[in-house]
């Protein structure tokens, strides 16, 4: 079974994030707005009413990000349900076409900011020709999807039934257990020793291996 995981916003944290999965060899998928990093990190909001949370730089992406996957979250992060169709599009499209300028690479992955995907905002990501796109849903198994432009993740990483779903996606016989969430949720030195222990657990498992998400679409 494949292992498949994306973090959502680019934001400082995804630094440490990336070091560590480095530090054990884990692939990851990232979903950046391109529209929302400027020269200095910025654009910060707190979260849980404490922690300051910040983007990263324009210019720093590229290296913080080496090695990983990059999928489009849209320009600037707007719920497709409060903007026009003409307005989602360009989001859509922009999005992912300053990625690639950015990277230097194809950018093949989508996530809907909020979660929020009415139908002509699927239809507008299908479109421009990804080859998925993450909702906030959860299923077990996650793989295969029914449409992949509207693919559910087995459970966000903090889920404290993580690790039952985890067996339950492998005692089904999935093809890859998908998990999701936010590197600035991770707030104290025990929350990154926790996800640590998780990584290590699932880079030891003999029956899991680390998978590209844009890889299992392919
Ligand atoms: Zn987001």
């Amino acid at each position: 079974m494949k292992i498949v995981q994306c973090w959502d916003d680019g934001v400082e944290d995804d630094i440490r994030l990336c070091e560590l999965l480095r530090s054990f060899g884990a692939q990851a998928t990232f979903n950046l707005n391109a529209g929302l990093h400027e020269k200095k990190r910025g654009g910060s909001w707190l979260f849980r009413e404490v922690k300051e949370v910040r983007k990263l730089a324009k210019d720093e992406l590229v290296s913080v990000y080496d090695g990983f996957e990059i999928a489009n979250h849209t320009l600037t992060h707007p719920s497709a349900d409060k903007i026009t169709p003409t307005e989602w599009k360009r989001e859509v499209l922009e999005g992912r076409a300053r990625l690639e300028d950015l990277f230097g690479r194809r950018v093949a992955g989508f996530a809907y900011p909020f979660g929020h995907c009415p139908p002509h905002a699927v239809e507008a990501v299908r479109e421009a020709g990804h080859l998925y796109a993450r909702t906030c849903k959860n299923a077990t198994p996650s793989f295969p999807p029914e449409d992949p432009m509207l693919l559910a993740a087995d459970c966000h990483f903090l889920n404290p039934c993580f690790w039952e779903l985890y067996e339950k996606a492998k005692s089904v016989g999935s093809s890859a257990f998908y998990f999701w969430g936010h590197s600035y949720e991770l707030c104290s030195e025990d929350d990154w020793k926790n996800f640590e222990e998780k990584i290590r657990r699932l880079q030891l498992d003999p029956d899991a291996e680390w998978g590209s998400l844009s890889g299992l679409f392919e």
